[in-house]
């Protein structure tokens, strides 16, 4: 602790998300004196993991599926493997259960998943044969803010004129009630409603990843990611602080670059005093997303599922038919709770056995909810579970319900429960968090936004936390 307080960083990253760790990774792989200052007991942000129900049940409080960490340059630069962090991918990528025991699943090639699709087939190639094909030049791009220049122009150019478009108009492509419902389960994680522009391209990029790295867990839980990037951090001599909330910048020690992982309404209290006004308004004026009612259950088996796909896969998109989810989604923008709710559900046992006791398993789900809803979901996202897997109820050994209020207040960046710290919508896929050709750079000279807040947007890539940092040692005349 001695040592802690000897030196003067010449970085200070305030959060400990996978942003804010990667943002400090960055800079001290370039060789500065990075201090991180965390508010919350534990490091990880959005990529914790811990025993929500019982003994010897581990939970991922947040993020638990992993396409995005599988993807992304920084997380493909760690050693993983050597540092505990195994990415697990089950056989199934992920699956759509519909009434009378049915499911669409995508697993495999395009063409293995083509096949599954009977009158689908031709359809489901023709949407995502060529960006498949184009699969790693187009997910650098999304990894990184729009300004930049694609390596491939022509199938940039092609994702882009599909993906602005609303996923009920890119669903008419697809005749199928599995083909449809695929494409909805998908874009439904753009938390916005299926009929709004860029949920076609939620949609097919996840679909993408599907086909390409998978939709894996980390073996033992998503925490060890955040392990993973401390550990490096700490060898190049990073050091992190917890339990220590940063209410105004001018608390922190004097550094050359400042960096924080937090949403726009933080960054305008934290730095109220060192922003011009014209930003600070442009801060105000950034909008969120609706929230997440978020169980976790422990289960003495198996959930029990009518379709055998879903056996076989991590990820889950329950809901029913295209127009179902679609309805969902219309009523959480409406501001009410739906009945019926679109759920996105996660049973990581399935791709690592140890998360739960000899027998047990854990499950994990969430169903979106109107911004700081306080009304717990579980009984109808059970009810949802159990249409598709009769007998799931008598499973349940324990739960553990977080309404979107309490993830807020479990995470400063989950405002009113949106865990993309920011709507999805299509100005702010362009622009995020404010318009400006570099979104991480403030007005104030050594001050950077690094959050999810900032493009590429949600998710555990920790690719915002790279590309501010990458500004900030740019700024300083450093190589990145
Ligand atoms: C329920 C849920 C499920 C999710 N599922 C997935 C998933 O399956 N796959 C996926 O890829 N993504 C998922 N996500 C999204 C993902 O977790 C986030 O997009 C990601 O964690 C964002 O990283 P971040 O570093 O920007 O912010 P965060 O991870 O939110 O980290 C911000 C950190 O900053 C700290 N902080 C904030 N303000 C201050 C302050 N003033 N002083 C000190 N510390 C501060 C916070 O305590 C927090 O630790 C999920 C999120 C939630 C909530």
């Amino acid at each position: 602790m001695g040592g802690w307080r000897m030196r003067q960083p010449d970085a200070v990253v305030v959060g400990s998300g996978p942003n804010g760790l990667a943002a400090a990774l960055t800079l001290a792989r370039a060789g500065l004196a990075v201090d991180v200052f965390e508010g919350a007991p534990t490091a990880g942000g959005g990529c914790r993991t811990s025993a929500l129900t019982l003994p010897g049940y581990a939970h991922d409080v947040c993020s638990a599926v992993h396409p995005l960490a599988a993807a992304s340059p920084l997380f493909r630069s760690l050693d993983l493997g050597a540092r505990g962090a195994r990415l697990v991918a089950p056989p199934v990528a992920f699956a759509h259960p519909l009434d009378g025991g049915r499911a669409g699943a995508v697993s495999g090639s395009v063409a293995d998943t083509a096949a599954s699709l009977g009158a689908d087939a031709r359809a489901y190639t023709r949407l995502m044969g060529p960006l498949v094909r184009d699969a790693g030049p187009l997910t650098d791009q999304f990894l990184a803010p729009l300004r930049r220049v694609p390596r491939r122009p022509v199938a940039a150019g092609r994702f882009a004129a599909e993906g602005v478009l609303p996923a009920t108009v890119l669903a008419r492509r697809l005749r199928t009630e599995e083909g449809r419902a695929l494409l909805a389960g998908l874009a439904g994680h753009s938390m916005l409603p299926l009929t709004a522009p860029v949920t076609g391209g939620f949609g097919l990029l996840l679909g993408l990843l599907a086909h390409t790295t998978g939709w894996p867990v980390v073996a033992g839980g998503s925490a060890r990611l955040t392990d993973a990037m401390i550990a490096e951090l700490t060898e190049l001599g990073g050091r992190v602080e917890t339990g220590r909330w940063v209410q105004r910048v001018e608390e922190l020690p004097p550094a050359r670059a400042l960096l924080l992982d937090v949403t726009p309404r933080q960054l305008a209290r934290l730095a109220a005093r060192q922003l011009p006004a014209g930003y600070l308004r442009a801060l105000r004026r950034f909008r969120y997303g609706p929230g997440v009612c978020k169980v976790d259950w422990a289960l003495s088996g198996p959930v029990p599922w009518a379709a055998p796909a879903c056996r076989e896969t991590v990820t889950l998109h329950l809901g029913g038919t295209l127009a179902e989810v679609a309805a969902s989604e219309a009523e959480v923008a409406a501001g009410r709770h739906p009945d019926r709710p679109y759920c996105l559900v996660a049973q990581p046992g399935v791709a690592d056995p140890g998360r739960a006791p000899a027998g047990g398993h854990v499950l994990w789900g969430y169903c979106h909810v109107p911004s700081g809803s306080t009304v717990d979901m579980s009984a109808r996202i059970e009810a949802q579970i159990e249409r598709f897997a009769p007998g799931f109820r008598d499973l349940v050994l324990a739960r553990s319900v977080r309404t979107a209020a309490d993830l807020a207040a479990y995470d400063p960046n989950y405002v009113g429960g949106d865990i993309n710290s920011g709507a999805g919508t299509l100005t702010q896929t362009l622009l995020r968090p404010v318009p400006r050709w570099n979104p991480y750079r403030t007005p104030a000279r050594g001050l950077y936004l690094c959050s999810a807040s900032t493009p590429p947007g949600g998710g555990v890539h920790g690719m915002c936390g790279y590309w501010a940092a990458r500004t900030a040692l740019r700024d300083l005349g450093l190589k990145a």
